[in-house]
């Protein structure tokens, strides 16, 4: 493990989402995940003394980018995106597309495409850090609603997250945990795995602690929509919300 991973609550209270601090410990070298807020990432950077040298977007939508340009000012850092977004991320130097490997430091990212919440979006994937960022692809106990994709894009973009190793952590781009209780929970009422995942989420989110991270071997026991086997399943499910 290379990668030192802190999370930054921004839109608290309303959005919910979340921003992440990543520091390569050997180069010392940071970036920001998603900045959707400029004060709590400049505030929480400035007290663990990191000046971010990148921005890393998951994807274009405003609560992803919205502090972009802020905080590539405040520390010269450098945006990078999806190359399908390259006109639509604020301040975009760079572009990465699927399949392509990037290093924060020393430690190697891989992009992964994952179209369907947006055409383009992509995850961040951090394979020998067993860390994934999934922006609004996939967050706890549910996935990011189809703006721009369709039901078997995404049904297709969530395979690809469940054939990635089992002891991944996956850190979303909101915290929507206790909104995806009920339908979950509807659904899977009597899983053990389930009704412990949610027993610990509770008591993190108390003690003001995202849910997460979780590792995708759990989630795929209890995410109704990583449960689904077929693409029929999965758009009955969509249909149920
Ligand atoms: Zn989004």
């Amino acid at each position: 493990m290379s990668l030192d991973i802190e999370t930054i609550l921004c839109r608290a209270g309303y959005m919910n989402n979340y921003s992440y601090l990543l520091t390569d410990r050997e180069t010392g070298i940071s970036a920001i995940v998603d900045p959707s807020e400029a004060e709590p990432v400049i505030a929480r950077c400035n007290e663990l003394g990191h000046k971010p040298s990148y921005i890393l977007n998951t994807h274009h939508h405003f609560d992803h980018t919205e502090a972009n340009l802020e905080i590539k000012n405040y520390y010269q850092a450098n945006v990078i995106g999806a190359e399908y977004d390259k006109n639509r991320i604020p301040g975009i130097d760079e572009t990465v597309s699927d399949g392509q490997f990037w290093m924060l430091g020393k430690s190697k990212a891989e992009i992964i495409r994952v179209d369907g919440h947006t055409i383009g979006h992509i995850l961040w994937y951090f394979p020998n850090d067993k860390a994934l960022f999934t922006g609004d692809t996939l967050f706890n106990l549910c996935i990011g609603g189809l703006f721009e994709g369709s039901a078997e894009e995404m049904f297709s973009s969530l395979n690809k997250i469940k054939n990635l190793p089992g002891d991944t952590l996956f850190y979303p781009g909101h915290e929507y945990t206790l909104q995806s209780l009920p339908f979950a929970l509807h659904l899977n009422l009597n899983n053990p795995i389930l009704q412990n995942y949610i027993t610990e989420a509770q008591k993190r989110l108390r003690r003001g602690l995202p849910a997460g991270p979780i590792a995708l071997n759990t989630e795929k026991q209890c995410n109704p929509y990583l449960m689904a086997q077929t693409l029929t399943e999965f758009k009955q499910l969509l249909n149920r919300e």
